[in-house]
Parts: C-alpha cells; sequence; structure tokens
C-alpha cells in the first residue's frame, strides 16, 4: 500500500519497525503453576507491554508471543488460541478506567463469562463477598466506590472466567498507601483459594519482595536479571538490580518515593549497542559497548552482564 521509494517515508517506516523491535527483545520467562512472577523495571522497559501480549491486547510487530507451546501471534488455527487466552486475565494499573461508569457492578463482574455465553446466575454475588465486598454492591455503580473497592471489582471480575493465569499490572500504584496492603493482601488469599497463578508487573521491588516467587528485572526491553527473591535481594548480580535495591532505602514502604538509578533512561527506539545499561554501568569497559551480553545461568541466577561473576 504504501510506496517505500520516498525516502522519508522509508525512515518513518524504518523507525516505526524498531521501535516496535526495541520495546521487548528476547523475553523468555517460565511461571509455574500456582506462583508469582514479578516482572520489575523502570517505565520504559517493557514490563507492560509484555503485560499486554500476555492477554492479547498488543501483538508483536515481529516475532511471536509463545504461551505454553502456542504462538499466540502466528497460530492459524483460532480455537487453540482462544483456549489460551480464556485462561488469563487482566488487572489494570488503574481502576477508574477500567470499569465501565454506565454498567451496574454486577454486570460488570459477569461480563467476562457472560459474553461466551456462560451462565452468570449468582455468580456476581458470590465474587463480590470473596473480595470482601457486599452482596448489596451488586446494583451499585462504579463511582459509588472507593479506589480500593474498585480495584476489588476489577479483581472480581477477572476471577469470573476462572483464569489459570492472572496478569496484575501495577494493581496497587494508583491506590492510597494505606489500602494498597489490603489489596495485596487479598490477591495473595486469592491466589491461595483459587490456586491462582500470577504475573505481576511493578516498578518497585519492595512491593513485589514478599509476593513473588521469582523475580525477574527488565532494562530496556531485556530481562537483565532473574532469581528468587532471596537470591536477588541478598546477592544481586547485575548493575542495575544493585543500582534498583541501593535506591530502595529511599522509598517509603511502598515505593512512592522511588529515586530513580542515576543517569537517564536511554531513548528505547536508540537503544545503546552492546550491553543497553553501559551508558549508566559504573563496571562498562570496553566489550560492554560492542557486545551484548547474553542472558546465562550463574548459580541459581539468570543474569546478563559479561561481568556478572
Ligand atoms: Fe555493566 Fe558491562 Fe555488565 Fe552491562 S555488561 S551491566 S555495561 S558490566
Ligand atoms: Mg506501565
Amino acid at each position: 500500500v504504501f510506496d517505500v521509494s520516498k525516502p522519508w517515508l522509508n525512515r518513518v517506516l524504518e523507525r516505526r519497525e524498531k521501535e516496535y523491535l526495541t520495546a521487548v527483545s528476547e523475553v523468555s520467562f517460565d511461571v509455574a503453576e500456582r506462583s508469582t512472577y514479578a516482572l520489575v523495571g523502570e517505565s520504559g522497559s517493557g514490563k507492560s507491554t509484555i503485560g499486554k501480549m500476555l492477554v492479547g491486547l498488543l501483538s508483536p510487530s515481529d516475532g511471536h508471543v509463545e504461551i505454553e507451546g502456542v504462538d499466540l501471534a502466528n497460530e492459524p488455527d483460532a480455537a487453540k488460541v482462544d483456549a489460551v487466552r480464556a485462561d488469563i486475565q487482566m488487572i489494570f494499573q488503574d481502576p477508574y478506567a477500567s470499569l465501565n461508569p454506565r454498567w451496574r457492578v454486577k454486570d460488570i463482574i459477569v461480563e467476562p463469562v457472560a459474553s461466551r455465553g456462560g451462565k452468570t446466575e449468582g455468580m456476581a454475588e458470590k465474587l463480590l463477598e470473596q473480595v470482601g465486598l457486599s452482596v448489596k454492591d451488586a446494583g451499585k455503580f462504579p463511582h459509588e466506590f472507593s479506589g480500593g473497592q474498585r480495584q476489588r471489582i476489577c479483581i472480581a471480575r477477572a476471577l469470573a472466567s476462572e483464569p489459570r493465569l492472572i496478569v496484575c499490572d501495577e494493581p496497587t500504584s494508583a491506590l492510597d498507601v494505606s489500602v494498597q496492603a489490603q489489596v495485596l493482601n487479598l490477591m495473595s488469599d486469592l491466589k491461595e483459594n483459587f490456586g491462582l497463578t500470577y504475573v505481576f508487573i511493578s516498578h518497585d521491588l519492595t512491593v513485589v519482595r514478599h509476593m513473588a516467587d521469582v523475580i525477574g528485572v527488565l532494562y530496556l526491553g531485556r530481562l537483565v536479571e532473574e532469581a528468587v527473591p532471596g537470591r536477588l535481594f541478598d546477592d544481586p548480580k547485575h548493575p542495575y538490580t544493585q543500582m534498583l535495591l541501593e535506591a530502595a532505602p529511599k522509598m517509603d514502604a511502598f515505593g512512592r518515593e522511588i529515586q530513580p538509578p542515576e543517569g537517564e533512561i536511554p531513548d528505547p527506539i536508540n537503544p545503546p549497542p552492546g550491553c543497553a545499561f553501559h551508558p549508566r554501568c559504573p563496571l562498562a569497559q570496553d566489550i560492554c559497548k560492542r557486545d551484548r551480553p547474553r542472558l546465562r545461568q550463574i548459580g541459581g541466577t539468570r543474569v546478563a552482564c559479561h561481568f556478572a561473576e
């Protein structure tokens, strides 16, 4: 359709392609059933992009998104893709934006099931109780609830279709500090009671420390380190993880005052060559500017740094 002989258009297309290519690249991680995998990174790290790809809100411009062996972006059998998708739900950062203001709570909660033609009798009332709200709330509208209550409604909606995996994108960071812990506790309880699996996206290592079974640290669209929380906090192997942890004591309990590590995050459209972290890295050597470190296993940690030892 486009006349690609036009040089300016070529540049636009090139730039676009690169934009998508560098949003997230070569990110692969295993999430054990009934566990929580936390994806942590600063804004621009690609964590929300990954979350949206997992639930199908974004498609990769190139490459694939593979879950349980099904390539969601390229699988020709739509039924196979639907079967995987049906098991995945998402909770968003902003509970205000993700609830239709004109719908009653009971209709919002059952919508994922109703839209697939499922039975919803009594479902909303039961779920409201399970997320700590009242049966009487079923007939109300979203504006009648506080932020924390609205996030509970979002959680009830996510639970309605009995998903195996819930992708949580900063589910508490838009809430008052006083209610953040309540919502996190609820999510932990629900995980136990329903046998859920979470991919929990956050900018804040201190929030995920107690939630996560495994933490993956993202930098400019790539995983730079992955380990269980104890190992990651006690023995961080990547200089970026070390920087994030050094910044941590300056945060309040919920990371509201997070101090970004020294230096600017580079433009994701033009990431630095070699190790993308090298302009900010105190340990950078010449090789870091040339060769991109691969993710490799050292002890119980996966880490992408030439000098992780
Ligand atoms: Fe720093 Fe080099 Fe390791 Fe990158 S590869 S984190 S620049 S030491
Ligand atoms: Mg985000």
